[in-house]
């Protein structure tokens, strides 16, 4: 851990007695690291896609002898500026999820509905690589929160799944109830499990995905679209609704994100006899 460190600070009062106040700054510190690099991944991960538009437009201007050329770069400055509107897009999206205390007006959101409109928003990805996407619900759960970032955060997951897996295999979400032990014991949860069959993740790096712009592989995830902010603005999600992210994962095997959130009512047979404590 971080060595700590106090600040002190010096009041001279009027009589010649000075008051002392001390404040570990520590936190301060990390803190304000955390800012300063999110800042700097920001910065170059904008200067990549602003860096190749320059060249391709540049190019874009000498290729006018040559169209089928010139039809390459301009479809190529398309996708930076794709990918650069994404990154933007994932940038406003985490910081308005941060800046948010509690969610502003929690509404009852149908569990089955949030996973319908996850899969409609990633079927053509889906489709492109042949990838399977099924869905088995216990049917009627409900959660309390905002439908838009219940799905955001579960298009994310099945967004990952896919991009994260090879063609011709499938992704399977699954929902469940469960009563955890614990500080949230008492609670029921709806556990919303993203299935995938790909290249998995190392064990190592299983507690550093969730944070910003962290990737296993940048190259790849670059190469698929990703912005390194996904499972960041899932983590957040989970939390403004009182739940919380697990992942659990096997390389060259497959990973398994489950999305869990206090369940706001469930149908009556919702609860497994036999099914396990978390
Ligand atoms: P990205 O935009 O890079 O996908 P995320 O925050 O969504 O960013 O994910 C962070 C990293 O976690 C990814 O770059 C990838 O290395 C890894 N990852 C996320 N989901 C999966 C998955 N389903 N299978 C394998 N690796 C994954």
């Amino acid at each position: 851990g971080e060595p700590s460190a106090v600040s002190v600070r010096i009041t001279p009062m009027a009589d010649g007695i000075s008051v002392a106040e001390f404040q570990d700054i520590s936190e301060l510190h990390r803190v304000e690291r955390v800012r300063r690099d999110f800042v700097a991944n920001i910065s170059h991960e904008l200067k990549t896609p602003v860096g190749a538009m320059q060249i391709l437009a540049e190019a874009l201007k000498d290729a006018s002898e040559d169209p089928d050329a010139a039809a390459r770069f301009a479809t190529r400055i398309q996708s930076e500026s794709v990918r650069m509107n994404h990154l933007v897009t994932d940038l406003l999206e985490l910081s308005r999820l941060q800046g948010a205390e509690k969610l502003p007006d929690p509404e009852p959101v149908e569990v089955d509905r949030i996973v319908a409109e996850a899969f409609d928003q990633t079927r053509i990805s889906a489709e492109e690589k042949h990838i399977e996407l099924k869905y088995t619900g216990v049917g009627g759960a409900e959660v309390l929160g905002s439908e838009s970032q219940l799905v955001t955060a579960v298009k994310n997951l099945v967004g990952n799944a896919i991009s994260y897996s090879p063609e011709n295999t499938s992704v399977e979400v699954s929902t469940s109830v469960r009563s955890p032990t614990g500080h949230l014991a008492g609670v029921q949860m709806v556990c919303i499990a993203v299935r995938d069959q790909g290249i998995g993740i190392p064990a190592e790096e299983l507690d550093r995905i969730f944070e910003r712009f962290y990737r296993v592989d940048a190259a790849r995830s670059r190469s698929t679209g990703g912005t390194g902010l996904g499972l960041a603005i899932v983590k957040h999600v989970a939390v403004n609704h009182g739940g919380r992210v697990e992942v659990s994962s096997m390389p060259e095997a497959g990973s398994v994100f489950t999305l869990m959130l206090p369940a706001r009512s469930l149908p009556s047979d919702a609860m497994a006899p036999d099914s396990d404590a978390i």
